[in-house]
């Protein structure tokens, strides 16, 4: 059976020339970047060369980019750090309701520490307002952090117009890109970002890689001690293969990020089509427009979202019914309950995410297998029964 991968916002296969770009730092080129010998220095000049193309994705100076073993990492660091380091000026931190857990709960993890946290909510199409950001700052709020593109339903928030706000407060100003970096144009100063979070593997590079930037002279106490590596923001020794794939799979992003916005855009809107002509009751999730080129989110009434996703995946299709963190934990989708669905509509909800490999034949068995399966379940369900 030929497989279809239509989950890419829950992670990327690794891009084979990134894979090959990260070879020879596994066997020859295995010396430790922070060593003085050859070894060494060959390693560290890859590390620097990576840091240079994590830069070139983001307007900012190589000094700027820390390397972290994964973006719910770097959200800690950037979260945490900022706390520890200006908690004698305040204690108040502002996100959202539809964050990423590795926001929220390193927020929850704040707040039982005695920071006081706002969650702003967001409209129907899972916008943020930054006026309702504005509204929020209190005399010691010292840190705001509003994801750029939400994992769930693609949606991309204000953040130049949040970062004005924050900026003109001389409050620091945090964004999780994980799903948005490499994806879609982001400029740190344009968008006057101060931290921001990065993935390796949404981007076609390799698992527990991330990156922080983090604008200079910008406080933060680092989570990691040790041996004062990235400038003593993050000790350990550098992961080299990982920072190698990172670095080319941001080159490749830079090179076909325009491409890749057309190529997926055209499909997802296919795809959406294809749904809605052969299904009733399909309710967009999301902003029509402000959302990434690859996403989709849809809930579709009368069916069990992971029903659907289990008979896809015995067809072998495979998407999600929500992000991969919260699938399988029996909740509704915090961040469709924060749209404002209803549970039953959250628990209907699919998100199909494209990407690099996907084609125009796996949109077409995709669209039919769904239209098929829903059918089914329909049939099957008493409700389903009395849909006309
Ligand atoms: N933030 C967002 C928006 C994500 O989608 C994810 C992963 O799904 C993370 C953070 C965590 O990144 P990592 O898997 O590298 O820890």
């Amino acid at each position: 059976m030929k497989r279809i991968y239509m989950d890419y916002a829950a992670t990327t296969p690794v891009d084979p020339r990134v894979v090959e770009a990260m070879i020879p730092y596994f066997r020859e080129k295995f010396g430790n970047p922070s060593s003085i010998h050859s070894y060494g220095q060959e390693s560290l000049e890859s590390v620097d060369a990576a840091r240079l193309s994590v830069t070139d994705l983001l307007g900012a100076d190589p000094s700027e980019i820390v390397f972290t073993g994964s973006g719910t990492e770097a959200d800690n660091t950037a979260i945490q750090g900022v706390c520890r380091a200006l908690e004698k000026r305040g204690n108040h931190v502002i996100t959202t309701t539809i964050e990423h857990q590795a926001v929220l709960r390193c927020c929850e993890f704040m707040a039982s520490r005695g920071f006081e946290v706002t969650r702003v909510p967001v409209n129907k199409d899972g916008i943020v307002d930054p006026s309702d950001i504005e509204k929020s700052i209190q005399k010691g709020t010292i840190l705001i952090s509003v994801m750029h593109a939400n994992n769930e339903i693609g949606t991309i928030q204000p953040i130049a117009e949040i970062g004005k706000i924050a900026r003109k407060k001389g409050i620091l100003f945090h964004t999780d890109a994980v799903q948005s970096y490499g994806h879609i144009p982001i400029d740190v100063d344009a968008m006057s970002i101060d931290l921001l979070s990065i993935s390796a593997h949404k981007i076609y590079g390799p698992k527990g890689t991330g990156a922080l930037y983090i604008r200079e002279n910008t406080p933060v106490v680092p989570l990691l001690h040790g041996g004062s590596h990235e400038q003593g923001r993050r000790s350990s020794t550098h992961n080299v293969p990982g920072i190698v794939g990172l670095g080319k799979a941001s080159r490749i992003a830079k090179q076909e990020m325009d491409q890749e916005i057309k190529n997926t855009t055209a499909l997802r809107n296919q795809l959406l089509q294809l749904i809605e002509k052969n299904i009733s009751g399909v309710h967009f999730n999301g902003h029509p427009v402000d959302r990434l080129p690859n996403s989709l989110n849809l809930s579709i009434e009368h069916v069990e979202g992971e029903a659907l996703l289990m008979n896809l995946d015995l067809e072998g299709i495979a998407i999600s019914s929500g992000s991969a963190c919260s699938a399988g934990s029996g909740k509704p989708s915090h961040v469709l309950m924060a749209l404002g669905l209803s549970e039953t509509l959250a628990r209907g909800s699919l998100r199909l995410t494209l990407g690099r490999y996907t084609t125009r034949e796996e949109i077409e068995q995709t669209a039919d297998a769904i239209a098929r399966i829903v059918k089914k379940l329909r049939d099957l369900s008493p409700f389903g029964k009395e849909r006309p």
